[in-house]
């Protein structure tokens, strides 16, 4: 039975694994924290826009397993607010563990607390993968989904700083390009003035923080647009955010919420005094992440050349997936790349 070995838990990663297994094999995800789904542990919005058939199309192939769970945990469905039509949100702090029950329940093996640091090559090809602990992992392919963010230096050298996100790299060390310890050089998105990377486009508030008023409006219809004071409006943050797609005047003449279990709010960043002169945000908290007041983490510092076929270019059994192996901005398209 050949091996597979996954680098990376996140959606990218699971999805690849549960392929892999489907299509027979032995699969290993080395994980260097503590939870699966990284980034999907902070989002939430699926089926908004062309998302939906894209997600239609990728059960009608045969990739349900990830959807029907997105699908059971979501807090609201067919829900529209600005820039998403017929959105389903799902419950971040409730996703993780049924994620991992369902992979384990596979028979794919997850190893925690696994930083891949390194790689054995013999000619083009990776025989092992070498973990921090100097643990070598043989396979016969290999798949990449380490993602696009960190390590902490580039969110320093691109943004404001580590922002304590849900990554958590002063914990469990950051991300590590496996195409570039294979000797392939990443590509690196740019913003509209040329800088690298772009922040992550949006921030958790604690619920409860927030006033009565707006939790029963995310509570009963998922989301809320809160009207900016004159003084608090932006439009330069428009430029930063990732998703250029909702890039639109409503974000910034508003708060736009979401009820994701948690309110997300969907702006990189917001200055967590001014945010309190808002009629209802007077006790407000920042949950993820924790530093959300000052910045948020980088995203798109490291995609990997590749051909059709997700093979990195100029090694033979290393495949990419998710933000790696493009410049995608959701959950969706990790699932099904
Ligand atoms: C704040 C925020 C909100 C978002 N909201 C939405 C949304 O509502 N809807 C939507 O569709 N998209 C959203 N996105 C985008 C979406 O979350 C990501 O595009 C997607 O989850 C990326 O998945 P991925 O698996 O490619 O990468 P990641 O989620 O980054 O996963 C990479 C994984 O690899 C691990 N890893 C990295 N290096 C190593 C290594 N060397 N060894 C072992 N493991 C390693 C990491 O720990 C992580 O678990 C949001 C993103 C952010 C940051």
């Amino acid at each position: 039975m050949p091996k597979v070995v996954v680098i990376g838990g996140g959606w990218a990663g699971c999805a690849s694994a549960i392929s892999a297994k489907k299509a027979g094999a032995e699969v290993v995800i080395l994980e260097r924290t503590d939870l699966l789904l990284g980034l999907g542990n902070v989002g939430g919005i699926m089926r908004n826009n062309g998302r939906y058939s894209a997600t239609e199309e990728a059960i009608a192939l045969g990739a349900k397993e990830l959807f029907e769970i997105t699908d059971k945990y979501a807090t609201h469905v067919n829900i529209d607010f600005p820039g998403h039509n017929h959105a389903t949100i799902y419950n971040v702090t409730k996703i993780e563990r049924p994620v991992r029950q369902k992979i384990i329940d596979m028979g794919i093996e997850v190893k925690f607390f696994s930083r891949v640091v390194d790689v054995e090559m013999e000619d083009k090809k990776i025989v092992a993968v070498i973990l921090e602990d100097g643990e070598k992992i043989k396979g016969d392919a290999f798949v990449e989904t380490t993602g696009s963010s960190g390590p902490m230096g580039n969110c320093t050298k691109y943004g404001n700083g580590c922002a304590m996100c849900v990554l958590r790299c002063p914990s469990f060390g950051g991300r590590v390009s496996i195409s570039s310890r294979c000797g392939v050089e990443d590509m690196i998105g740019r913003r509209n003035n040329g800088e690298y990377g772009a922040f992550s486009g949006s921030m958790k508030l604690l619920k409860e923080s927030l006033s009565e008023e707006i939790q029963k409006e995310l509570n009963e219809k998922g989301c809320a647009v809160v009207p900016l004071p004159e003084e608090l409006k932006n439009e330069e943050k428009l430029d930063i955010k990732v998703c250029q797609q909702y890039a639109l005047p409503a974000f910034s003449n508003n708060i736009v919420l979401i009820d994701t279990g948690h309110a997300k709010l969907m702006s990189p960043f917001f200055n967590l005094e001014k945010l309190r002169l808002v009629p209802g945000f007077e006790g407000a908290l920042i949950v993820d992440p924790y530093s959300g007041g000052k910045g948020n983490s980088i995203r798109y510092l490291s995609v990997a050349p590749r051909d059709n076929y997700m093979r990195a270019k100029g090694v033979d059994n290393l495949f990419v997936a998710g933000e790696k192996s493009g410049f995608y901005v959701g959950h969706t398209e990790p699932i099904r790349i």
